[in-house]
């Protein structure tokens, strides 16, 4: 992506909408585009198919995290505000911690973790 489709301006290398924030704005907030929005989400079976995309794309997300740490992931994201790369480096470390331990004293700290 290299500039706004309506004005030009150069956008970040993360852009996904080709526009602006300013021009994007326009472009979402027409009649039309507010009419297309009402038709779509009054229809049951689009929310349901975006229901499921959602929580498809949420399991996806998080499928290489194992269940017992996926309460420590969560928690690192949404409430100490770290990236979710930030934060699954972290529940790395210690699933490397927690096998440390195992091998050493036979102790399970994610089962023990899991029980709390
Ligand atoms: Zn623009």
């Amino acid at each position: 992506m290299t500039g706004c489709k309506t004005c030009g301006k150069p956008l970040s290398k993360v852009n996904r909408t080709g526009w602006c924030r300013a021009h994007y704005a326009i472009a979402n907030n027409s009649v039309q585009a507010m009419r297309q929005n009402e038709r779509q989400w009054s229809s049951a079976e689009f929310r349901a198919r975006h229901a499921e995309r959602t929580a498809a794309r949420n399991a996806a997300k998080v499928a290489w995290c194992p269940l017992e740490y996926r309460a420590d992931y969560e928690r690192l994201k949404r409430v100490k505000h770290y990236t979710a790369a930030q934060a699954r480096q972290m529940i790395e470390a210690q699933i490397a911690a927690d096998t440390a331990l195992y091998l050493r004293t036979g102790r399970l700290p994610q089962a023990e973790r899991l029980a709390a």
